[in-house]
C-alpha cells in the first residue's frame, strides 16, 4: 500500500505535481477564551490567514475551560508548496490534471502496489470520506485475494 505522493513515487518522470501548502502561527495568549470556538475561519481578502485553531476547544468544554488563563491559538496562511513544505491541497487545473492522468496509468500497470489516499490519488478528502476509501480499497482486495 503506497499513501505518499504519486509523482515521488515515479521519481517525477513527467515533472512535479503542484500543491497548496500552510503556514502556521502559533501563539500562546493570555486569554481563557480566545474566540469562543475550535475553528474559526476567515475568507475576507484583506485578511491574510484563512483559519484560526483555538487548540483547547477540542478537549475542553464549559467551565473546564476557564481554570487555565492562557490558550495557544493557530493562524493557518496558504503558501505556494516548496520541496521542503507539507503538501496540503491539490491543484487541480488543466496541467496538474492531465499530469496526474499519466502517473495514475502508470500506477495502473504497477504489480502488486495498492494506491491510495490523498497524496497518491491527488484528490482533497474530508477524514469520514478517506475512512469510507480506505476501508472499499480494503474490501475490494480481501475479495478479489481472499
Ligand atoms: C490542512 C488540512 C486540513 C484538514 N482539515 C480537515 C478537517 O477539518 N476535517 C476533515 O474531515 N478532514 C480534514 N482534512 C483531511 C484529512 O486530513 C485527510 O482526509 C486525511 O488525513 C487523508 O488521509 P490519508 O491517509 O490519505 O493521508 P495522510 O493522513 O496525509 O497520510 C499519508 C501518509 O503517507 C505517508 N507518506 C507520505 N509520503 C510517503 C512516502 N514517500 N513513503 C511512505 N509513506 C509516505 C505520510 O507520512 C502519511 O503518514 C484536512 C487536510 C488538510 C491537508
Amino acid at each position: 500500500m503506497y499513501t505518499g505522493s504519486i509523482d515521488e513515487y515515479f521519481d517525477y518522470c513527467h515533472g512535479r505535481l503542484d500543491y497548496r501548502s500552510v503556514r502556521f502561527e502559533n501563539e500562546l495568549v493570555p486569554v481563557a477564551n480566545w474566540q469562543g470556538n475550535a475553528v474559526v475561519n476567515y475568507t475576507d481578502r484583506a485578511i491574510p490567514y484563512t483559519r484560526i485553531v483555538e487548540h483547547k476547544h477540542f478537549e475542553m468544554h464549559g467551565e473546564v475551560l476557564y481554570r487555565n488563563e492562557i490558550s495557544v491559538i493557530s493562524r493557518e496562511y496558504s503558501i505556494e508548496w516548496h520541496p521542503d513544505a507539507e503538501r496540503f491541497y491539490p491543484v487541480n487545473d488543466p496541467r496538474n490534471t492531465a499530469l496526474f492522468r499519466r502517473y495514475a496509468d502508470m500506477a495502473e500497470k504497477e504489480r502488486n502496489v495498492i494506491f491510495g489516499g490523498r497524496l497518491a490519488e491527488y484528490r482533497y478528502y474530508d477524514m469520514d470520506d478517506i475512512v469510507v476509501g480506505a476501508l472499499a480499497v480494503a474490501e475490494a482486495h480481501i475479495s478479489r485475494f481472499g
